[in-house]
């Protein structure tokens, strides 16, 4: 086996290179090809990390000895010998994996450095200050990383030794400073290691590298993993040994990043920081204030020479990489030494903004730019966002379910929200988890937070839907609804207190952080132009009024593919009589409260209808249980008097409540199980929708409607319902003299019915994938409690990913192609699309394309992004 790779010798090239060296492996070998200044040094690959965590954290066979081989080459190539107590070869320890994941592992800088060393090194260069610095650093890394000490302790003893000799900065501290600050902190990892500062080189190199090894699996790198979906396939960082250069030599050294373009707006500026005698991380971590790149200019010659041999540097980088670049440089007694180059991390905005100019530029194709943009972060550019400068305290963190930045006053019921919204506050919804019943509240709120809850639980759904924007399954939120206080951490909050929540990354702040507006600009519409060129499946939305749809319209989307009847019936005039409706004890009663709906679906479909005009709508009959529009049985007052108004008795109202109850209503009585057996329920919704149509079309409007049955698993189910679709969109039809194009499916949305899906094809017009339902019913997961044990499957790497978020491609999706297949088979070319959350994501943008469907129907915030995906998915 081989498992170290020489800076630029020999090492992989292509796609696949970044799985065996790492990101920052190869970009130190690609800089070393290309003749810029990099330290010499080697990457132990991935693969070997990955080999040693399997084995439990063992070192392969033979790493030891291929180790020895590339010191001593790196040895000869600098003329200097590791654990030399004259002249030492310092080395600094790296990792770096397959995909970025800034700062969340570990780096051991100055190892090699013990008590001889450190005084031979100081002789060498002359600097004892510069050694005994070093020296500093080096027991505080290698303290923290290796030793489990803790970061903070050593920054406690730093600043204890500064007030104890009034120093300000650490710059300011002298060699006598620093070698007492060494003592106190070799006493301090004695006590809490139980033993001396390790002084054997050869030691402390063979700890650091398996500390690196071992901080893959540190927890900050676990959660970003499972955050950003990366997937849990890929095992290990890989780790750069190389040679040190030194930063902190005095004021013609220093150390810097920089971007070759403004990764906010993508501006083509250079954007850069470097702070003078200084190593490592203290320019990012604020032990300073930096210096701007451009100042680098008019700091004399030799650092106006570096600022040019840097831009320099990055034209040559940006030609490469071919995008935007992100750079780590250290200037050691004036001379350049780059360390790190990657493609930078970049809003939204500079996404865009990048990609138009590198295709002007001539770096990239139309195609490149549009493949390689990443179409969630599209939705940024739709919502306004927290000001990035702004300072803010993290104080938990949730589900990112719905984008956009949020503040506002915290409020714990849905009708409080209503309340405080109506009196012009900016208000939090925070629930314990939403049900439809919030949905007025949600309508009002600024955001929404639930403690329980996945992304495609009600709150996220809905959330989406509405463009709010929502953190959900928030696990860190303890919400007490006796004294109405929320406690996260540390901190209560009572009711009315300010928090801000960010639906992007799914983070909670501290009070209120300012947000910023964005713009939707001319750059946008070309990228959207562009992916509508090569894609080949349709876009719809899921939208339940007239104001939805209009900006799914603007966003570019091509019909509704799921509107859901029930919302339109938690409106608050509409409730009372919803609920009389159930509780009818006749047909006669019950057809009097439905004639009494009717308008109301009837004039929210024909708003519906005129936003939607010239596209297909496709409408779903009611399909939650009906006990869910009853109230509970402990607001004992408003039933009193509802019974007493619908002329029942108070006991009749509580025991249907109580005769409706379910234990496990999301597979009982609901979808066209309730059609079946009260069809004066589906009657009334399909007459509102005709005549509706009808309505508009006299006006003028194109009306493509289509009427879709939820739940079914039978085509019996399916016949029956047609017939009375049929039955009654022809009594409409007849009576108003109007034909009416409209067409009848279903939604398929359980295991039976992808596998009798050619018998249900013999009814059903056209398939629509309910994949929330269909992914919940496939693995028996609830997906209001799938969150609980989720996220501890996929860092245990049962699941890949979150199935609810991506269409789990082996289980659901081969039911899925199963259902095509037979569905079109029957029908040929029949219609099929999804509306399930994963309509909008991304990673399964390519899988739902293979498959050959039709559209994908996702929120109205989602569209612009799934316009990307499919095109990407096509290209
Ligand atoms: P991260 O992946 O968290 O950015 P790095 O491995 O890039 O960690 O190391 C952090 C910092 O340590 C770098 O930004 C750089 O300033 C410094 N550093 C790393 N290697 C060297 C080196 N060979 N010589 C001097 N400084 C180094
Ligand atoms: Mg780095
Ligand atoms: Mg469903």
């Amino acid at each position: 086996d081989k498992y170290c790779y020489y800076f630029g010798e020999g090492n992989p090239s292509g796609p696949g290179a970044k799985l065996v060296l790492g990101g920052k492996g190869i970009s130190l070998g690609v800089m070393t090809n290309m003749g810029l200044p990099v330290p010499p040094g080697f990457t132990i690959s991935c693969p070997t990390c990955q080999a040693y965590i399997l084995s439990g954290n063992k070192w392969p066979k033979g790493l030891e000895e291929e180790l020895d081989t590339y010191i001593a080459r790196l040895e000869k190539d600098l003329g200097k010998s590791f654990g030399s107590t004259e002249d030492p070869l310092l080395l600094s320890v790296r990792s770096g994996a397959a995909v970025s994941m800034p700062g969340m592992m570990d780096t051991v800088l100055n190892l090699g450095l013990n008590d001889a060393a450190v005084a031979g090194l100081a002789k060498k260069t002359g600097n004892e200050r510069f050694a005994f610095d070093a020296y500093r650093r080096f027991i505080q890394m290698y303290g923290d990383v290796v030793l489990g000490c803790e970061h903070h302790d050593f920054e406690k003893i730093l600043n204890a030794l500064k007030a104890k000799y009034s120093i300000k900065g650490d710059t300011d501290m002298t060699v006598e400073h620093l070698k007492e600050l060494i003592i106190s902190y070799k006493e301090y990892v004695a006590k809490k290691t139980g033993a001396p500062f390790p002084q054997d080189p050869k030691t402390q190199l063979a700890t650091g590298i398996s500390a690196v090894f071992d901080s893959w699996n540190n927890p900050r790198a676990i959660s970003y993993r499972r955050i950003n979906k990366i997937s849990a396939e890929v095992i290990g960082t890989g780790v750069t040994v190389m040679a040190m250069c030194f930063g902190n030599m005095g004021e013609t050294s220093g150390t810097g990043v920089a971007f070759t373009r403004n990764a906010s707006t993508g501006i083509k500026e250079i954007y850069g920081e470097f702070l003078t005698n200084a190593q490592g991380e203290d320019v990012v971590a604020g032990i300073r204030t930096p210096l701007q790149f451009s100042q680098m200019t008019t700091m004399g010659p030799m650092w106006a020479g570096i600022s040019a041999q840097l831009v320099k540097i990055m034209e040559t980088l940006e030609g490469y990489y071919k995008d935007m670049v992100d750079l780590e440089f250290t200037i050691e007694e004036g001379k350049l030494w780059m360390l790190q180059a990657r493609a930078g991390k970049r809003t939204g905005a500079a996404m865009i903004q990048i990609a138009l100019d590198l295709i002007k530029e001539g770096l990239i194709t139309k195609e490149e730019a549009l493949l390689r943009m990443d179409p969630a972060k599209l939705s940024e550019v739709l919502f306004p966002m927290f000001d990035k400068k702004a300072a803010k305290t993290v104080i938990g963190k949730g589900l990112n379910a719905s984008p956009g930045a949020a503040v506002g006053q915290i409020v714990f019921h849905s009708d409080a929200c209503c309340e405080w919204a109506a009196a012009g506050k900016k208000v939090i919804l925070v629930r314990e988890e939403t049900t439809p019943e919030d949905i007025e509240g949600m309508v009002t709120a600024a955001g929404v937070l639930t403690v329980r809850g996945g992304l495609s639980s009600h709150a996220a759904v809905v959330a989406r839907g509405m463009g709010r924007t929502a953190v959900v399954g928030a696990g860190c939120c303890h919400i007490n609804m006796d004294n109405k206080t929320l406690t996260i951490g540390d901190r209560v909050y009572q009711e009315g207190d300010y928090l801000s929540i960010d639906g992007g990354n799914g983070e909670i702040y501290d009070g209120q952080v300012p947000t910023v507006d964005v713009e939707f600009g001319e750059g946008f519409n070309q990228i959207m132009a562009w992916a509508d060129e090569y894609r080949t499946m349709k876009i719809r939305t899921n939208a339940d009024n007239p104001a939805d749809c209009a900006a799914a319209r603007r966003f570019g989307c091509e019909g509704v593919g799921l509107c859901r009847t029930e919302h339109m019936f938690f409106e608050k005039e509409r409730i009372g009589v919803v609920r009389e409706m159930i509780l009818a004890e006749s047909f006669e009663v019950r057809s009097e409260a439905l004639s009494r709906l009717l308008p109301f679906q009837q004039s929210d479909f024909e708003g519906i209808f005129r936003a939607m005009d010239g596209l297909p709508v496709n409408i779903r009959l009611l399909d939650p249980p009906l006990h869910e529009f009853l109230p509970h049985l402990e607001e004992v007052d408003y039933i009193k008097t509802h019974a007493k108004q619908i002329g029942i008795t108070y006991e009749k109202y509580v025991s249907t409540i109580r005769s409706l109850h379910e234990s496990n209503p999301m597979l009982g009585f609901r979808g066209v199980r309730l059609g079946v057996l009260y069809p004066e329920i589906s009657e009334m919704q399909v007459r509102a929708i005709m005549q509706a149509a009808v309505v508009v079309q006299t006006e003028g409007v194109v009306c493509l409607p289509e009427i879709m049955i939820p739940v079914l698993f039978s085509d019996k189910e399916m016949a029956r319902l047609k017939e009375l679709v049929t039955r009654i969109a022809k009594e409409v039809m007849d009576a108003e003299g109007v034909v009416v194009k409209f067409k009848c499916g279903t939604m398929i949305e359980l295991p039976r019915a992808c596998l009798v899906a050619d018998q249900i094809a013999e009814h059903a017009e056209y398939f629509s994938f309910g994949t929330n339902d269909l992914t919940q019913t496939t693995f028996g997961i609830s997906r209001d409690d799938g969150s609980k044990f989720i996220p501890a499957y996929q860092e245990n790497g049962i699941l890949p990913t979150d199935p609810f978020a991506t269409i789990d491609q082996d289980g659901v999706g081969q039911l899925m192609k199963l259902a095509v297949e037979k569905g079109r088979s029957v029908r040929p070319g029949m219609s099929v699309g999804i509306c399930g959350e994963q309509g909008g994501d991304p990673d399964s943008a390519v899988f739902l394309c293979k498959l050959g469907l039709s559209y994908v129907s996702c929120s109205p915030f989602r569209v612009p992004g799934a316009r990307l995906a499919t095109a990407q998915a096509a290209i």
